[in-house]
């Protein structure tokens, strides 16, 4: 990818887990990253899948690792999902939501009626990343699948990413054992890869697809939503993602850097009057 390709992006989307912080540890290049990208006059959103925490949990945990952004940078899967939800399925009010307190809270933030008795059809379900999951809860999302209702995964994510040594099954997982029970796969996905997070912050920001870039660890997520909204890839291999399987990679991102203090060097490159 040309410097100049990278010279015409006014903002980046930039992924939380594996690019910015990994568990609870800040990368020691990330507070310099973002200080470059307001030097530069670079803005940016974080995007998100990881609904395990609400929108205030997620502004309060940045904020404890001293990342310090408004409501307005922060775009989740749940986000998506909602949107998803106003645009496509006007008539939805009441939600069977399999989910985490600040999941659920999110939803009714935005207006809808969460519900949860055994005898009360919802209008339809949605599945988030739920960290207390019972099998009560598995019972009663799948009930309401095999009835047919409108499903939706928020992400298709198998596994969060950890700093810990240990295996994190995340949303993708919890619809494949529901798949297993109900022979339904969810019939939407809006978080990430899908671009519709990407499409809401340039139609936010009045952003042109080439002026966004997408920065991510992922292959699966980051890098292919970026290629379904057209904007340029860039891939940090500070998370899930080794150098031998970024370059067997089909198709290859646009860039791959080892950390974002690489990204600000190839920034400043392309911005040498700023
Ligand atoms: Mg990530």
């Amino acid at each position: 990818m040309t410097l100049e390709r990278l010279r015409a992006v006014r903002h980046l989307a930039l992924d939380m887990d594996g690019t910015i912080h990994l568990g609870e540890r800040l990368f020691p290049e990330t507070l310099p990253f973002l200080e470059l990208l307001d030097e530069l006059g670079i803005g940016f959103t974080f995007l998100t899948n990881n609904n395990s925490k609400g929108r205030e949990e997620h502004l309060h945990k940045l904020k404890k690792l001293g990342v310090r952004v408004g409501s307005n940078q922060l775009l989740i899967s749940t986000d998506a999902a909602i949107a998803h939800l106003q645009a496509s399925m006007p008539g939805v009010a009441r939600l069977h939501v399999l989910g985490s307190p600040g999941l659920r809270r999110d939803f009714r933030a935005a207006g809808y009626q969460v519900i949860d008795g055994p005898d009360e059809p919802p209008d339809a379900v949605i599945i988030g990343y739920d960290t207390a999951l019972t099998y009560e809860k598995l019972e009663r999302a799948a009930r309401w699948i095999s009835a047919g209702l409108p499903y939706l995964a928020t992400h298709p994510d198998r596994v969060c990413p950890t700093d810990g040594d240990t295996v994190l099954p995340d949303c993708g997982a919890i619809c494949a054992l529901l798949e297993a029970a109900t022979e339904r796969a969810p019939d939407a996905i809006p978080g990430k890869p899908s671009p519709a997070m990407l499409a809401s912050l340039c139609e936010r920001d009045s952003l042109a697809p080439d002026q966004v870039a997408m920065v991510g660890d992922r292959l699966y997520t980051d890098m292919r939503m970026a290629r379904e909204f057209g904007c340029p890839a860039i891939l940090t291999l500070t998370g899930e993602t080794t150098r031998e399987r970024a370059a067997a990679a089909s198709p290859r991102p646009d860039i791959v850097v080892a950390n974002l203090a690489e990204l600000g060097a190839l920034l400043r490159q392309a911005n040498p009057t700023k």
